[in-house]
């Protein structure tokens, strides 16, 4: 299949030489010495005379990309393979991988072209600490129906319902390693292990799950690792950030202050003022963190955030 791939996009690319400028995934048969890279700014410009052989970019394939330079030259743009913990394949589980990067000694060098925007809408409500609970990803305005698409290449790993979490939700692998997840949609339209591009439909906008209106929940994660959304993509170009993204230690910053927040669970005979007397955290910082007042009636068995 992949042969077929290949063979398809080398006549495609040959017949359409012109359209080809930017693409990254062609180098030039019998070149010389590949270049170390020393600056991944470098626009990518292909020589009308290059011989075209195209790679085919899988995680198998990924270690090296060649780019032209705009002298006919090219260069490696190395990429560490992807984590063997991706050996795992999942279908049911959005995080099965048991790690914890927030420890990581690392830095991995994540591609990012080849980027679609999921939608081009505003964002409703971003990542962070919300009402007390962290929202792991950006909320982007959609309609009902309206088509939200793959960022990046892929397959698709889950495609499931959550009744009072992200109601009818897709995550998708990708080749760069990694992985979204695109909630609340009305109506999904792709299946388990089904291979898709950047650009390709997933499903249809909704306000399924625990959602109060139509919007899109998105998430990006690496190893099951949430990152913030906003480090990597600037949601007002519809555009990534950068073409290489850089992922240390540092972009788990916030599972720190995650990790520090505790919850008083209410029991019967519980006010604000017993519980702020028995964690030493007053009502009014109670009530701030919760986002509630302090007429606010509690329920036996809510979570009252105290840290
Ligand atoms: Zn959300």
């Amino acid at each position: 299949m992949l042969k077929w791939g290949a063979l398809t996009v080398a006549l495609f690319c040959t017949l359409t030489l012109h359209a080809a400028d930017n693409n990254p995934f062609f180098f030039k048969k019998n070149n010389p010495k590949p270049q170390p890279a020393t600056n991944i700014h470098i626009p990518v410009v292909l020589p009308q005379s290059a011989v075209i052989v195209v790679p085919f970019y899988t995680p198998s394939s990924q270690q090296n990309i060649p780019v032209i330079l705009a002298d006919g030259d090219y260069r490696m743009l190395h990429f560490g393979g992807l984590p063997e913990e991706y050996e795992l394949w999942d279908e049911s589980i959005i995080n099965p991988y048991g790690v914890r990067l927030v420890e990581m000694q690392d830095t991995i060098k994540i591609d990012m072209r080849g980027y679609f925007p999921p939608v081009q809408k505003y964002v409703t409500s971003n990542f962070g600490f919300r009402r007390g609970q962290f929202h792991y990803g950006v909320d982007l305005k959609v309609h009902k129906g309206d088509t939200v698409f793959c960022a990046f290449d892929g397959q698709v790993r889950l495609v499931n319902y959550q009744r009072r979490g992200y109601g009818n939700y897709v995550v998708v692998r990708h080749n760069n390693g990694l992985e979204t997840l695109y909630a609340h949609f009305d109506k999904t339209l792709v299946a388990i292990g089904q291979m898709v591009k950047a650009g390709e439909a997933l499903g249809m906008g909704g306000n399924t799950g625990r959602s109060t209106g139509y919007h899109l929940h998105f998430e990006t994660r690496y190893l099951g690792n949430v990152i913030n959304p906003n480090d990597l993509y600037d949601f007002e170009e519809y555009r990534v950030k950068d073409d290489i993204f850089w992922l240390s230690a540092a972009n788990f910053e916030y599972v720190k202050e995650v990790e520090k927040i505790r919850f008083w669970t209410v029991r019967q005979g519980d006010s604000l003022s017993k519980i702020a007397s028995r964690t030493g955290v007053s009502v009014a910082r109670l009530c701030a963190l919760n986002n509630i007042r302090q007429t606010t009636t509690l329920r036996i068995g809510q979570r009252i955030r105290y840290t």
